[in-house]
């Protein structure tokens, strides 16, 4: 009786990769997720793009000049970085090993090709999630109603979206954004499921031995 084993031992931290296209909603999604959960941190993207209304330095990007970017980059510090409509974007390397060291995990709103390059660096701490829109011509209204883009950017963002829904067989998850608050009950599911999953919780070892070692 006296070794029963009553605590919770530390869980291994995961990269969890959100990627949509624009217009779906990921952001929100992410952003309550982050809010919701104290052992998931946001990665703050570096980007060379000029910050829209309402956007701030070091919550939705660090933003910078493409010589300083241009300078990360040479000296290693993302982890993996991009070019999309011609601005720069990447993560920062040092705050993902510094969560992922303290067994936190780190949640990414990059896009595809970005997801993908992270993925390959560490693919058992990472998982892809793929949102998708409940149909194009509901992301091109989302689109037109934030009048943020122009339609030339507006034309390239559909037909980039209609690429990567091809790929969704590369994510180990999609999720559907028909209904905000159901779409967001999958991402915390996936995530809370992933937390438990035997290989990030290396302590269920140490729990078992002592299970087995109980005389009943
Ligand atoms: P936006 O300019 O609309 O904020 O972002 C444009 C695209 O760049 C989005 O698909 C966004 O997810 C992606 N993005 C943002 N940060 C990063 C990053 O650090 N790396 C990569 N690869 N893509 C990013």
């Amino acid at each position: 009786m006296s070794n029963k084993p009553t605590a919770h031992g530390p869980t291994r931290g995961l990269l969890l990769m959100v990627v949509a296209p624009s217009g779906v909603g990921k952001t929100s999604l992410t952003r309550r997720l982050v809010a919701d959960h104290n052992d998931l941190h946001l990665s703050i993207s570096a980007t060379t793009r000029a910050p829209r209304p309402g956007e701030h330095e070091g919550r939705d990007y660090h933003f910078v000049t493409r010589p300083a970017f241009d300078d990360m980059v040479a000296q290693d510090a993302f982890l993996e970085w991009a070019e999309v409509y011609g601005n720069c974007y990447g993560s920062p390397r040092a705050p993902i090993m510094e969560a992922l060291a303290r067994g936190e995990s780190v949640l990414f709103d990059i896009d595809f090709q970005g997801a993908m390059k992270v993925h390959a660096q560490v693919p058992e701490d990472s998982v892809l999630i793929y949102v998708l829109p409940p149909s194009l011509a509901e992301m091109s209204r989302r689109l037109h109603a934030r009048s943020q883009d122009s339609e030339e950017v507006i034309a390239q963002r559909l037909a980039r979206a209609k690429d990567e829904v091809a790929a969704w067989e590369t994510f180990d998850y999609v999720i559907l954004n028909d209904d905000f608050d159901r779409a967001y009950s999958d991402l915390a599911h996936i995530y809370h499921a992933e937390r438990q999953r035997r290989s990030r919780n290396p302590w269920i070892g140490g729990l078992v031995a002592d299970l087995l070692k109980e005389e009943i």
